[in-house]
C-alpha cells in the first residue's frame, strides 16, 4: 500500500522547503551563496563554549546535566533571560520565561496551541517561510498583515468568517526575509487590532540583538507591558533566540509571555520533547553570563561591515529598476525586481551561468505571489565574496532585463 494515501489532511498542506531543496545544490565549492540565513561560524565563541561545556560536565555538575529536567527549562538561564527582558521594558521573571529548543519549536508549539483548522493566522506578506512551514500543519487560512496600512479590525474579522484570527505574527527587528524593521507606531498600530481583535501577538525576535545603526525600538511586548502594568495581562507572545548571537547548533531559544499561556506551553512541550537537552541550556548560560555583550559588539561589528559592503555592492552593480532595503542590522537585504521577473527562473540562470545563489522571494509569500523578489544574505559571506557575487548577481540581472 502506499502509506501516503493515509496521512492526516494536515500533512497536505506541508511541502518540502525550497530552501532545504536548493542548499543541496550548493555544495560545489565554486559557487557563492547569498541563499543561506545563517550567522558565520568563525565568529562562534568557541574557547567559551569548551569551557562552559567542561564545566558543566564536572564537579558533580554532570548529574544535572545529563539528566532529565524540567520542562520550562534550566533555572539559572531563565532567570538571566527574565532580567534580560527587564532590560528590554519587559518586568518579568522566571515564570514568565519557557526554554524551547530554537525559537523554531515555539512557533510550532504557538501553532498548536492557537489553531483549529480554518482559523486565520495574519502574516507578512512576504513572512518568514519557517513560521509559514509550523503554522501551516494546523491547517490555517493565512491573511495579509498590514501594520501601517488602514485595513481595519472588522474586516481582518469578516475575512477570516467563518474561522478567527487568532493571532498577528510578526518578525519585527530587521525581518526575515526582508531586513526591515517595524516602526513605533506601526508596533503601536498591532497592539490596537489585536486588542479590536481580541487575539493574541506573537513577536518573534531573533535578530534583536543584531542592529548595526540606528536607535532600538522597544519591544511590542514591551510597549503593550507599558500598557497593562503587567506581563500576565499582556496578549503579546516575545520569542528570542541564541541562534543569531551565539549558536543555532545549540538549539536554544525562549519564549516570554503571560504565565498561563507559558503554563500551557509547558504542556507541550511535555508532549513534544519534554525538554530542551539540559547540557546546552547549562552552556549558552554559562556563556551568555560571561562576556555576552563584548561577543556582541564583535559580531556586529563584523556583519555591519558586510553589510555595508553589500549595499555600496548593490549600488555599484544592479541595473536600473531593481530596488532593496537597507537593514539597520540582521542578515537579510531583499530586492524588489522590475515586474514580470521571476526570481526562480532568474536562480535556474544564476547558478549556471555566474555561479551565485540566492532565495527566490516568492517562497515568503502565504499567497504565492512576490515572484519579482530575491532575498539576499550577507551575515554568511566575506566582504571579497560580497563583491564578487554581487558583481555577478548585476550581471545576471542586466542580462535578463534586456532579453
Ligand atoms: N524566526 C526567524 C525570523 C528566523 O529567521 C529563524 C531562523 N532562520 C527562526 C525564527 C528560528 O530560529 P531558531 O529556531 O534557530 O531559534
Amino acid at each position: 500500500m502506499n502509506l501516503s494515501d493515509i496521512f492526516a489532511s494536515r500533512i497536505q498542506g506541508m511541502k518540502a522547503s525550497e530552501i532545504r531543496e536548493l542548499l543541496k545544490l550548493l555544495d560545489q565549492p565554486d559557487i557563492i551563496s547569498f541563499a543561506g540565513g545563517i550567522p558565520d561560524p568563525a565568529l562562534f565563541p568557541v574557547q567559551a563554549f569548551q569551557d562552559a561545556m567542561a564545566d558543566a560536565l564536572s564537579n558533580g555538575n554532570h548529574a544535572a546535566s545529563l539528566q532529565y529536567s524540567t520542562s520550562e527549562g534550566y533555572l539559572p538561564l531563565r532567570e538571566w533571560i527574565a532580567g534580560e527582558m527587564a532590560r528590554l521594558g519587559v518586568p518579568c521573571n522566571a515564570e514568565n520565561i519557557l526554554i524551547t529548543s530554537g525559537s523554531q519549536q515555539a512557533l510550532d508549539y504557538l501553532g498548536k496551541l492557537f489553531l483549529s483548522p480554518g482559523d486565520t493566522a495574519l502574516v507578512g506578506w512576504p513572512t518568514y517561510l519557517g513560521a509559514l512551514g509550523a503554522f501551516n500543519a494546523y491547517e490555517p487560512r493565512f491573511d495579509r498583515l498590514q501594520p501601517g496600512g488602514n485595513r481595519s479590525a472588522q474586516d481582518y474579522a469578516q475575512a477570516a468568517a467563518p474561522g478567527r484570527v487568532k493571532f498577528a505574527y510578526l518578525s519585527v527587528d530587521f525581518a526575515n526575509p526582508t531586513g526591515v524593521t517595524l516602526t513605533r507606531p506601526e508596533r503601536e498600530n498591532v497592539l490596537d487590532m489585536a486588542a479590536a481583535m481580541d487575539c493574541a501577538v506573537i513577536e518573534d525576535a531573533a535578530y534583536q540583538s543584531l542592529r548595526y545603526d540606528g536607535a532600538a525600538i522597544p519591544p511590542i511586548l514591551a510597549l503593550e507591558c507599558a500598557r497593562t502594568g503587567d506581563i500576565n495581562a499582556c496578549r503579546t507572545i516575545y520569542c528570542g533566540s541564541f541562534s543569531k548571537t551565539l549558536s543555532p547548533g545549540l538549539r536554544i531559544g525562549w519564549v516570554c509571555a503571560a504565565k498561563p499561556v507559558i503554563d500551557q506551553l509547558v504542556l507541550l512541550k511535555q508532549a513534544g520533547d519534554l525538554h530542551t537537552p539540559t547540557l546546552n541550556q547549562m552552556a549558552i548560560a554559562e556563556v551568555a553570563m560571561g562576556d555576552f555583550e563584548g561577543h556582541l559588539e564583535r559580531i556586529r561589528a563584523s556583519y555591519r561591515a558586510r553589510r555595508d559592503r553589500m549595499l555600496a555592492a548593490l549600488e555599484q552593480h544592479m541595473p536600473k529598476g531593481v530596488e532593496w532595503t537597507r537593514p539597520e542590522g540582521g542578515m537579510f537585504v531583499w530586492l524588489t525586481l522590475p515586474k514580470g521577473m521571476d526570481g526562480a527562473k532568474l536562480l535556474a540562470d544564476a547558478l549556471k551561468s555566474e555561479k551565485v545563489a540566492f532565495v527566490p522571494g516568492g517562497a515568503f509569500f502565504a499567497d504565492g505571489s512576490g515572484q519579482n523578489s530575491l532575498r539576499l544574505n550577507f551575515s554568511s559571506s566575506s566582504q571579497q565574496q560580497i563583491d564578487v557575487g554581487i558583481a555577478r548577481l548585476g550581471r545576471v540581472l542586466t542580462g535578463a532585463l534586456r532579453a
